[in-house]
């Protein structure tokens, strides 16, 4: 299996981030074993932040003509969970933060409710840019976008992920299956487990689902703890 600092590095250098050093790091990489401690890994703050401008600046898609933000994720780099979402709405685009309207409040109870919050977690989106009047994301917008997901995931290297929706779930696992067949179990995302459950703009229209959700999040709360979390 693929070392992660192997992994980060090629997902940063990838998209033309200098990969950032400790001073002392001049072990080879093929001698830094299987599992290195999460502990001495905190994400550096220069690569984080050149990831964080090759995001605002970037022109992969037709979508950065269209934006008005783009946007980025929020949270803390250190995180032990990532929420991953599908894609910035109109009010996210004017403030270039993820999760701000109504589904981001209903987020923000689900988070609550296993005893985190916006800022002890990392939220991300599939894609960093609006789609016009909140379309689905076209396969070419999450593969231009995929790389920044990926960089993200290497650098905060969570110990649980959270899918929440059909869009977030698809595109993560690279599957068809639909919400209902993919919630209820775990999943391996590169070796950090990922549970799948309904979006929250999903649980606002059906509130009768959110039993299901707080089960999804049992689940996950379950897998972080095994891991440390
Ligand atoms: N829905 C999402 O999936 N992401 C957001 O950022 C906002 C709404």
């Amino acid at each position: 299996m693929t070392h992660p600092e192997q992994q980060r590095r090629a997902y940063l250098e990838a998209i033309g981030i200098d990969v950032w050093l400790p001073r002392d790091a001049d072990e080879p990489l093929d001698d830094v074993g299987t599992e290195p401690p999460r502990t001495g890994t905190a994400v550096s703050s220069g690569e984080w932040n050149d990831l964080r401008a090759c995001v605002a600046g970037c022109t992969r898609c037709a979508l950065s003509q269209s934006r008005t933000n783009t946007v980025f994720g929020v949270g803390s780099p250190e995180a032990d969970w990532m929420i991953i979402g599908e894609a910035p709405g109109a009010e996210e685009d004017r403030q270039g933060e993820p999760f701000v309207g109504r589904a981001g409040k209903m987020l923000d109870q689900m988070l609550f409710a296993i005893g985190e919050s916006r800022d002890s977690v990392f939220i991300a989106n599939i894609l960093k840019c609006r789609p016009p009047n909140n379309r689905d994301p076209k396969p070419d917008e999450a593969a231009a976008c995929r790389e920044y997901l990926n960089s993200q995931i290497a650098l905060v290297r969570p110990k649980i992920i959270l899918a929440v929706g059909r869009i977030a779930a698809q595109n993560l696992l690279g599957t068809d299956d639909p919400v209902g067949r993919m919630r209820g179990r775990s999943y391996d995302l590169d070796g950090i487990p990922l549970v799948v459950t309904y979006h929250p703009a999903y649980l606002l229209r059906s509130p009768s689902q959110k039993q299901k959700s707080w089960s999804d999040l049992c689940l996950a709360a379950k897998l972080a703890a095994e891991v440390g979390a």
